[in-house]
């Protein structure tokens, strides 16, 4: 590999336009297309090049997908390890499609400077946590609440400390960030520090070996609101909980807020002793449970519409009802189904998004059984079950179990063998014959294929 040039600008359009014409010949072009031509340059200072993207969606889609390119090319074209941030202008939503009906890039437009938080000191803070996105529901309600109104007088609620504590994927961070952002808003006097725990413990570690834990103790304890998230990491590291020990306590005698989370509550943190059990308990302790049905698709839509794209109802009800137990994975989904639409130039419907389900969850989707199938299609054929079960040889009744049957096959677990036993006792080559001649009919027919898919989507929802 040749040598990469030196950077000779520090003009943000002019560096991200030279990291740009690498990245054009490491992607495929409609990749780059989608992914890089709608993203403007903010600011360039010290490394750090700011870039303005549409949305959030897609600055997460970049950092999943195409980190490690982006860095290469960053460093082939500047000669530099660039650090990149991003921000969010709903603005570039509008220039993005206007763009892309000219086929021009433009560099040209004016955007407002990245806001400044936290007067100047490091918060740790992600912006895109607020309580305005954080969706309200029985799972979440108490939490939320306490949230909010310590975070209009923090220190001064009896909610300190907070401890929220739940499985992974249910909003323990969000919440955290929000009361951060909601005060460094709110209260720019004040200084606020998010920071995990396993942090906490790296820095502390480095503190150690460096000699310098005054300045650790000092750093962590001159905080007005300390966000530490994750303290089960502390598990088994005596040393490290015996420092959050003293810092819990003196930040608490200064009546400083504190918020804690925790993958479990207070009592199952094995290794933490009686007196860290007890503070942790000192205030409020509230678990996260996992969010109802229309919770579910209430953060769905929220998040497409963060995204501005309008998610059809039976494309939320279908993932809001497949995707049950972490909002991590509900929101994965969706992201991974927007990305696929817009790629592909599909349209975001039911079809698209059990196909993207298909890769994306690991167990198998809810559990379809052969009278379900059966149940459904005598609701939407006017077929009672008893004749689907039947020997009956009637065209209008063949055509129904014949459905049923390929939708047996397509939609539940069981052995073609099974199915024919539910079907009045035909073997398994029936079952094979039926599901051939649907599938015929399907690409034969487009009325009938809009049918079938009709059904079956009822019979998907139908399964919550
Ligand atoms: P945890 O820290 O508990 O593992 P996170 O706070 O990281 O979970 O949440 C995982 C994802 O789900 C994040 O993208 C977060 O924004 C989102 N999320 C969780 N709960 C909600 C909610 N009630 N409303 C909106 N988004 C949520
Ligand atoms: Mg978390």
């Amino acid at each position: 590999m040749t040598e990469p040039a030196r950077l000779l600008t520090s003009d943000p359009i002019t560096v991200w336009q030279i990291i740009c014409e690498n990245l054009e010949t490491k992607l495929p072009r409609q990749s780059y297309l989608t992914w890089f031509k709608p993203i403007e340059p903010i600011s360039y200072n010290d490394l750090e090049l700011t870039l303005g993207v549409p949305s959030r969606f897609y600055f997460e889609w970049i950092e999943s997908h195409y980190q490690s390119l982006l860095d290469l090319s960053i460093y082939e074209a500047t000669g530099e390890k660039i650090k990149i941030n991003y921000r969010v202008d709903p603005n570039l939503k509008k220039s993005a499609i206007l763009r892309q009906k000219s086929g021009k890039i433009s560099f040209d437009n004016k955007l407002a400077p990245p806001s400044r938080i936290g007067a100047g000191k490091p918060t740790n803070l992600n912006g895109n946590y607020r309580f305005s996105n954080f969706i309200e529901g029985d799972c979440n309600r108490f939490a939320r609440a306490a949230a909010i109104s310590l975070s209009e007088t923090p220190g001064k609620t009896p909610f300190n400390p907070m401890m929220v504590y739940g499985k992974s994927g249910l909003g323990k961070t969000h919440l955290m960030q929000a009361i951060g952002n909601y005060i460094v808003r709110n209260n720019n006097s004040l200084r606020v520090l998010y920071v995990t725990s396993e942090q906490f413990t790296t820095d502390f570690v480095n503190a150690i070996q460096s000699g310098r834990t005054d300045a650790f103790s000092r750093l962590y304890r001159s905080v007005d609101i300390l966000l530490l998230d994750d303290v089960q990491f502390f598990m088994s590291k005596d040393k490290t909980l015996e420092e959050f020990f003293h810092t819990f306590n003196s930040l608490h005698q200064k009546g400083k807020q504190l918020v804690f989370s925790s993958d479990r509550s207070p009592r199952d943190l094995d290794g933490f002793d009686e007196r860290i059990v007890g503070r942790l308990q000192w205030g409020l302790v509230t678990e996260l449970g996992k969010p109802d049905l229309e919770t579910r698709m209430a953060i769905l839509k929220g998040r497409a519409e963060e995204n501005s794209v309008i998610l059809p109802n039976d494309v939320t009800h279908f993932l809001a009802a497949n995707i049950t137990d972490n909002v991590r994975t509900l929101q994965g989904a969706l992201i991974h189904m927007i990305a696929q639409a817009s790629l592909l130039g599909e349209l975001i419907t039911v079809e698209l998004a059990r196909d993207v389900l298909k890769n994306f969850v690991s167990r198998p989707m809810k559990s379809i059984s052969i009278p379900r199938v059966q149940d459904i299609i005598s609701q939407e054929l006017g077929m009672p079950v008893d004749l689907l079960r039947s020997k009956t040889r009637k065209k209008d009744v063949v055509e129904a179990r014949q459905i049923a049957m390929y939708l047996s096959t397509e939609l539940t677990t069981n052995t073609l063998k099974a199915i024919g036993l539910q079907f009045g006792g035909r073997d398994h080559s029936t079952v094979i014959h039926a599901r051939e001649n649907v599938s015929e009919k399907m690409k034969a027919n487009k009325e009938f294929k809009l049918m079938v898919e009709r059904i079956r989507q009822k019979v998907e929802l139908a399964t919550l």
